[in-house]
This record gives C-alpha cells, sequence and structure tokens, in this order.
C-alpha cells in the first residue's frame, strides 16, 4: 500500500493519506486495552486500511461482507473511514469505538488461546467499547428471549442473530 505510519506497536497501512486523528484513536485504543488486559502487545500489529474488496481479500483470510474488520492475531484489515461512512451504517464517529472494539479482540487472542463463548468475547469487546448500541436492559432482553423463544445459548452467538433475523436486532444480547 502507498501509505503507512507507526504508531507504537503498530503499523497501518493505508492506499490513501493517513489522517493524524486516525492515528490517536489507534493510540486510544491500544491504551485502553493495554490497561484492561494489562500487557503489552508483544509483536509488531500491521493494520491494512482497505479502500475496496480487491484490497481487503489481498490481506483478509476471511472477510464477511457485513463486516467492518476482522483480526487475525497480528493483523487487523478494516475499511477506510471514508468507505465506512460511505455504507452509512456507521457514523466516523463509530470508527473510533470499532477500533477499540478490533483491539480488544487483537489483546484476548495475545491473553488467552480462546475464542469461545463468542457472546463473552463479543460482549466484552462491545462492553469496553462502550457501544451504547448494544446495551439492552434487563426487561428488553426478558422479553427477547421470551418473543424469540430463545432455548439454547447458540443463539447469543452474535453472527446465527444476524443471519436469522433481519431486523435491528441486538447482537450481543449479555
Ligand atoms: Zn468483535
Amino acid at each position: 500500500m502507498e501509505y503507512s505510519k507507526k504508531i507504537g506497536s503498530i503499523t497501518i497501512f493505508q492506499n490513501e493519506p493517513i489522517d493524524n486523528y486516525i492515528a490517536r484513536w489507534f493510540e486510544e485504543a491500544i491504551r485502553i486495552n493495554s490497561r484492561i488486559f494489562n500487557i503489552h502487545l508483544k509483536k509488531r500489529i500491521r493494520v491494512y486500511s482497505c479502500s475496496n474488496y480487491s484490497e481487503i481479500y489481498k490481506h483478509a483470510k476471511v472477510f464477511h461482507k457485513w463486516s467492518t474488520a476482522s483480526v487475525e492475531k497480528n493483523k487487523m484489515v478494516f475499511r477506510t473511514v471514508n468507505w465506512i461512512e460511505k455504507i452509512g451504517k456507521f457514523t466516523k464517529k463509530d470508527v473510533k469505538k470499532i477500533i477499540i472494539h478490533e483491539f480488544n479482540h487483537i489483546f484476548w487472542l495475545q491473553k488467552y488461546p480462546l475464542t469461545k463463548p463468542n457472546w463473552l468475547v463479543e460482549g466484552f469487546a462491545s462492553y469496553i467499547a462502550k457501544d451504547s448500541q448494544l446495551k439492552l436492559p434487563k426487561q428488553q432482553l426478558k422479553k427477547l428471549i421470551k418473543d424469540y423463544n430463545i432455548k439454547d445459548a447458540r443463539y447469543l452467538n452474535y453472527r446465527f442473530l444476524r443471519r436469522n433475523y433481519k431486523s435491528d436486532y441486538p447482537c450481543y444480547p449479555l
């Protein structure tokens, strides 16, 4: 990629000039998660900020159309802020939270050899990123469990929920 920027122990690659505010969001995401997990990043993390799908598939093993970012052990692939804004599901402000969320996964992978249960890993990342979209009052949760007849912990897997419930379903109920 044409541009790169080193920020502490990460390097961002992008085919457009990299704005300073993005660098600051990454710094903050690392600081927050480093404090929570009480560890430092062991290896340099490469962040590929992609402007289109051909760039994404060059760098990511798996990347779903509904994803904004994907994380492997020492690598993060994500859409550029411009692309995210164009899609319209998230605003520029949300991108900062997404970065905190994704770095939570990176730190998690460095500390624990597990990526499951999904509801815990995703729920924790969302909680730390203060994703208010995903907060759910207890009463609402109870109603949801009743309405959808949820009996199986499998249903708490957010990808499963996304695939099966088309409405604006809360992805991380617990
Ligand atoms: Zn996640």
